[in-house]
């Protein structure tokens, strides 16, 4: 079901934006593209935006729940979801539970370590610089967010990881790290956006040990494991089977 929307204002790569009748929102359609090395590794992923629309709704309404602002205003069909119009921050804010991916290419640490506190690494979200990884210093330089706006983006990434980690705990999920954009409302406030999704965090089956088999997320495409769908299936089962349907705004 296509709700009614008005024209298409931004298209990202898993993504569209359109207008909505009311202008402080905005309806987003996820798609079946799925991405990965910065868009060189491109595929259709038959049933990935309804999967990764459904589970981000929950999460969304999960952390609402536990008093984190996000964008999330309600479902609006399968695959589209009504949001808040935001300035998104060009900030890809990463938290790690667990060492793996880049940092355990770019350092000595050894794949699996636990890391806690949780680490956050800021990246400056542009796809022709390849989403650099920043400095404290390198994001005053840029003007991206002034000090008092960078410590409330990591008081709310640490809130949403003290709510996420014991949540997908309860289902059997070793949340190992994942990627949070924030926004700025009309009114200024700062906003958790975009999506939780299996494409933004990394979701290892803590009743598997293998280090393959256990991978519920996109490393399954990037790494060329099969089953991408599957695992994004599965995610979709465990959310399901502990949290509410979510509201439905249309
Ligand atoms: N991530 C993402 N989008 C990006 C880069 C990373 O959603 O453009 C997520 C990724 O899925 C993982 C986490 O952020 O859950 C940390 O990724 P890392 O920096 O280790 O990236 P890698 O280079 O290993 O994919």
């Amino acid at each position: 079901m296509t709700p009614d929307h008005g024209e298409l204002l931004y298209e990202g790569k898993a993504k569209r934006v359109f207008a909505s009748a009311d202008p402080d929102r905005v309806l987003v359609e996820f798609k079946n593209d799925a991405t990965a090395f910065n868009a060189q590794k491109k595929a259709q992923l038959d049933d990935k935006g309804r999967l990764n629309c459904q589970i981000s709704a929950r999460l969304f309404e999960l952390l609402e729940r536990e008093g984190v602002p996000t964008h999330y205003c309600g479902l609006a069909g399968e695959t589209w979801m009504l949001v808040r119009r935001v300035e998104i921050i060009p900030l890809e804010v990463v938290l790690r539970n667990t060492a793996t991916g880049s940092l355990c290419r770019q350092t000595p640490i050894a794949e699996g370590t636990a890391i806690d506190p949780a680490l956050l690494d800021l990246y400056y979200k542009d796809d022709a610089l390849g989403d650099p990884l920043l400095t404290e210093a390198r994001v005053q330089l840029l003007g991206v967010a002034d000090p008092a706006r960078l410590s409330a983006i990591e008081q709310l990434a640490r809130r949403v990881n003290a709510v996420l980690l014991p949540f997908f705990e309860g289902i059997d999920l070793q949340l190992v790290d994942f990627k949070l954009e924030l926004g700025l409302a009309s009114d200024g406030t700062l906003l958790l956006a975009d999506e939780i999704s299996p494409d933004t965090c990394r979701l290892w089956d803590r009743g598997n040990s293998n280090a393959e088999d256990r991978i519920l997320d996109k490393d399954r495409f990037r790494k060329d494991l099969g089953g991408v769908m599957e695992a994004y299936g599965e995610v979709l089962k465990r959310v399901q089977g502990t949290c509410p349907n979510p509201r439905n705004c249309l």
